[in-house]
């Protein structure tokens, strides 16, 4: 009942998606002529529809494409399914169409199965960026960097729970993950910083947007590029095996075909179950009636199949719920905000807590307050240094003051207080030391420059820490530890490398290093089977 229920609203959504395209005038129909069949454009803001009711990001598109300098890209043709691939890989996030290239490198003929009517996925919605050390970036712009500060942050934000051999091999091999975006056009070079690191680590586009929509259709790009089919509304419900091995999939087109495709290894990038509540509500029934940051696709589908061939999970009840969450529209407010300077008041107009502590911690300090939620409040430097603010503007999250005393009238909070929050935050800036809460990162700019800024936030669920076990091969795992032969998994999917909470930024990072990995070894195992 509720698979059909998830049916159907998938494919309104697909309606909703072709009439909005149609009626948009934004040139995608033209260019899906030359694809007859596929589905609307990755460039549209049907990507965003798509995505949790009300997250529709409105002028993204114009955004993206000056950013990316994107062509207007199609999926494949539903005529062109073949009965046999050389790897299929489930969900076309970050981590799938990362495996997708790099086995389509290997010399491999993979294939993308998407059951949304748009790719990106969460991916799309990343917005502060990715983290990376000893990047080429980093070393251009001074920044002292290491591996194993990047290690030790990561595991002590993650309270020394992470797998450790699967952080090793993500901090080491993810400078080499920037340097492969760039060599593909997309380039990260712009750093900022996120809750629980000390160096600016965090990548994102040169212009300081959004990460998700620029990497996404970066990453679209290549795999039109390449040759690469991905077919999207295809919907895979079971992962066929033989003996123990991985054989193919049976997967809906258009929520009415079912075909069973096969293929010689199956990579598994379906992403995380944020917006499965049923699924929240059994592993964490504290978290019922949060709103959540994730897309309509991220149900966890990846897990219940994985499991039905003897995959074990990890961590299930770890889920992250970020502080920073605008409630109408389940809108993540992105953590560069802080990291660029902003903070954080009560209704009071007093700051509560360290900004940019872990996720976890700034998450229970806004919960101490009695309206448990808090506001945001920058000027207009920050504004200036955090592209993805224009976007919460024309969603109409911003609230603006040309001073102190204007801001705190429209955001009903006390203006002497406001300004006495503010002033002693600038000394604090100033002399490098904030000796009320102890922050010392996000705290190179002061808050001067008027206009003042403000953003009414709470926490909401944002990211599953939870998942299927891998090892660093990206293998699936079973009880016993043994891999499952021919069964891949990379990206939110999986559980294990962030512990009990996951560092802002480590997860872009994560799909790109591990759906690398995963392309490169389903492709080994393709080749020797
Ligand atoms: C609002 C928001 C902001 C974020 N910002 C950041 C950030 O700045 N930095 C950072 O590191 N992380 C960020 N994250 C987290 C990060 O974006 C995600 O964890 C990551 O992109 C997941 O990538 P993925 O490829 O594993 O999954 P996804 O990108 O979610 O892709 C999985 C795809 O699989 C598809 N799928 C699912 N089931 C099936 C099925 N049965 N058949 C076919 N397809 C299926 C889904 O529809 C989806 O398109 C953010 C997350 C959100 C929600």
């Amino acid at each position: 009942m509720k698979k059909q229920a998830t049916a159907a609203l998938i494919f309104i959504l697909s309606i909703m998606l072709v009439i909005a395209g149609c009626g948009s005038g934004g040139g995608n129909n033209g260019k899906n002529t030359e694809n007859p069949g596929s589905s609307p454009s990755a460039s549209s803001e049907s990507g965003n529809s798509a995505n949790t009711a009300g997250n529709k990001e409105n002028g993204a598109k114009e955004e993206v494409e000056a950013v990316s300098g994107a062509s207007e890209l199609s999926y494949t043709p539903l005529d062109q399914l073949k009965d046999s691939y050389d790897i299929i890989i489930i969900g076309a996030g970050g981590a799938g169409m990362s495996a997708a290239l790099e086995a389509k490198a290997k010399g491999m003929n993979p294939v993308i199965f998407e059951k949304m009517p748009v790719a990106g996925g969460n991916t799309t919605k990343s917005s502060s960026g990715m983290n990376a050390s000893q990047t080429k970036f980093q070393k251009e712009q001074g920044i002292q960097d290491s591996n194993d500060l990047f290690y030790e942050e990561t595991l002590k934000g993650g309270r020394s729970t992470n797998d450790q051999e699967m952080l090793r091999y993500f901090v080491d091999h993810s400078a080499d993950a920037i340097d492969w975006l760039d060599s593909i056009g997309i380039r990260l070079n712009n750093l900022t910083i996120t809750g629980g690191m000390s160096q600016k680590r965090t990548h994102r586009p040169e212009d300081g947007s959004a990460v998700g929509q620029y990497l996404v259709n970066g990453l679209v790009k290549n795999i039109h590029e390449q040759g690469i089919s991905l077919f999207v509304n295809a919907d895979v419900k079971e992962i066929t095996e033989k003996d123990g091995a991985a054989t193919g999939v049976k997967v809906v087109f258009n929520q009415q075909d079912e075909k069973t495709i096969t293929a010689k290894a199956v990579v598994v990038t379906t992403g995380g179950f944020g917006s499965n509540m049923d699924l929240i509500k059994k592993v964490r029934p504290d978290l019922e009636g949060y709103v959540t940051t994730n897309q309509v696709g991220s149900t966890g589908d990846g897990i219940s199949m994985i499991e039905k061939l003897g995959g074990t999970t990890v961590d299930m009840d770890q889920i992250q719920v970020h502080p920073t969450v605008q409630q109408d529209k389940s809108y993540l407010i992105g953590e560069a905000v802080r990291g660029e300077g902003a903070i954080m008041v009560s209704a009071e107009g007093k700051r509560f807590g360290n900004e940019l502590d872990t996720r976890d911690k700034v998450t229970a300090s806004i919960n101490t307050l009695p309206e448990k939620a808090a506001i945001l409040v920058f000027d207009s430097g920050v504004k200036s240094r955090v592209k993805a603010i224009q976007q919460y503007e024309k969603m109409g999250f911003v609230v603006e003051g040309e001073t102190i005393e204007a801001l705190a009238e429209k955001i009903n909070v006390p203006a002497d207080q406001l300004k006495n929050t503010l002033e002693t935050w600038n000394n604090a800036v100033k002399d490098k030391k904030d000796g009320e809460f102890g922050r010392t990162t996000g705290i190179d700019n002061d808050l001067s420059a008027a206009p003042y800024y403000a953003i009414k936030i709470a926490p909401g669920i944002h990211y599953t820490m939870g998942g299927v076990k891998i090892n660093t091969n990206t293998e699936v795992l079973n009880k016993d530890g043994k891999a499952i032969p021919g069964l891949y998994a990379a990206g939110e999917v999986t559980g294990g490398l962030h512990g009990q909470n996951r560092i802002g930024g480590n997860s872009v990072a994560e799909i790109i290093i591990f759906g690398r990995q995963a392309g490169v070894q389903s492709a080994e195992y393709a080749s020797a089977h």
